[in-house]
């Protein structure tokens, strides 16, 4: 018994180097990526995350070291907030400072998309754990557990 409980570890163990859990992403990484698919940046951006020159904005493009800024307080906004504030910075960043004026880039409402969605798993996924939390008070272990297994997916679509 003692040789096959050591194999089935083994074997348990090679898969967990084999199959390493996908790598979630960073809100702010995901916000790039999904940013320089919508436009195409000039120059290299690299974000600054420690704050502004002005307060009334919520981020800056800097094109002159060609850098986004992003107010201090930014990790506090949601993934959809702050993947559509990165996807508007890296627009300046091909379109220059000009706003549209039916709102910011308004032209290509496209081009918002993939933020969008992340905002749509990001309220699915807040009412599925408020539903979590109140299975867990009222304790209905089953339906607690289910919602766990939703909650654990959304959060992967989430962060993929
Ligand atoms: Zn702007």
């Amino acid at each position: 018994m003692d040789g096959l409980r050591t194999a089935l570890i083994t074997a348990l163990l090679a898969l967990a180097v084999l199959a390493p859990a996908a790598e979630a992403r960073s809100p702010l990484d995901q916000s790039q990526r999904i940013a320089a698919q919508a436009y195409t940046p000039p120059c290299p951006i690299s974000v600054q995350t420690d704050g502004l020159d002005s307060y009334s904005n919520f981020a800056e493009f800097h094109p002159a070291n060609c850098q986004v800024r992003l107010r201090s307080e930014w990790t506090e906004w949601t993934r959809e907030e702050l993947c559509l504030i990165v996807v508007h910075e890296y627009g300046h960043s091909v379109l220059g400072p000009a706003h549209a004026h039916e709102g910011v880039m308004a032209e290509d409402p496209k081009k918002f998309a993939p933020c969008n969605r992340l905002g749509a798993i990001e309220r699915k996924l807040s009412r599925v754990r408020a539903a979590q939390r109140s299975a867990h008070k009222r304790r209905l272990r089953t339906r607690e557990r289910r919602l766990g297994a939703t909650a654990r997916r959304l959060q992967r679509q989430l962060t993929a």
